[in-house]
């Protein structure tokens, strides 16, 4: 049996119900609180992390609309927000879990709803392929709010960051921030780089001994130059003078 549209019960969730999306990191003007701008629909507004949903078209219905296509999304488990978070286009998104109240309606692999309450944001990826663990400003945004970007502790170099527990600080101190859990796949830096890598980060003791060493050589080496150098020229100077 068809139910007529207008019949179709609307729903309505007493306790909340958990679902994953991405988003991208914001930082207000001031520095003083974050929030989250939406990865496809609604990219332009900034919510917080407890925050109602408003029509992202400017209409003033309630979301989430049976006309519109406006409201809070979120997909029902964490495996397509991941999936989603490979595409090219939403490379810096951070994945969030939320708790999803109000009124809500199903669509094909989520919810459409009111009332979100971020519960934990996942930093994800650094651009190079490793986990990031803090946020620094990305260069871009929109009004009132710049937009972060998730990066490791190897590419950040000296750029001013933003701390995972900074941002759920500034959260409101309601949301836990997490690294991406640590990629322990088949990407991995080669083995015969490794050495390189700690260089730059001078972490390892080792490297650093090495490179003294080298630099201790290079020096005697010079000062060998030099001697030869002053040798030639005294010799010079005393031939010119017998000459
Ligand atoms: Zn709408
Ligand atoms: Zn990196």
């Amino acid at each position: 049996m068809v139910w007529p549209a207008a019949r179709v019960p609307r729903e309505q969730s007493d306790k909340p119900l958990p679902g994953f999306k991405l988003a991208y990191p914001m930082l207000s003007a001031d520095g003083t609180a974050t929030g989250f701008s939406g990865v496809t629909l609604g990219r332009a507004h900034v919510y917080r992390a407890i925050d109602d949903a408003i029509c992202v078209h400017g209409s003033r219905h309630s979301c989430p609309s049976r006309w519109c296509d406006c409201g809070f999304y979120c997909f029902s488990d964490a495996g397509a927000a991941r999936d989603l978070a490979c595409e090219p286009d939403y490379r810096g998104a951070v994945l969030l879990e939320v708790a999803v109240s109000g009124r809500y309606r199903r669509y094909e692999r989520g919810l459409r709803y009111s009332r979100q309450r971020v519960r934990t944001v996942e930093l994800g990826r650094c651009e190079c392929g490793r986990s990031a663990s803090v946020l620094s400003d990305s260069g871009t945004g929109s009004l009132g709010w710049r937009k972060l970007l998730p990066i490791c502790s190897t590419c950040v170099g000296d750029r001013p960051v933003l701390t995972a527990d900074g941002f759920g600080r500034l959260s409101g101190g309601t949301i836990t921030v997490t690294a991406a859990p640590t990629a322990a796949g088949p990407v991995a830096p080669l083995p015969g780089l490794a050495g390189t890598e700690s260089l730059v980060g001078a972490e390892s003791p080792g490297a650093v001994a090495v490179l003294g060493a080298e630099l201790a050589l290079l020096q005697a080496r010079l000062d060998e130059v030099q001697q030869r150098l002053d040798d030639l020229t005294r010799t010079r100077e005393s031939d010119e003078q017998e000459g």
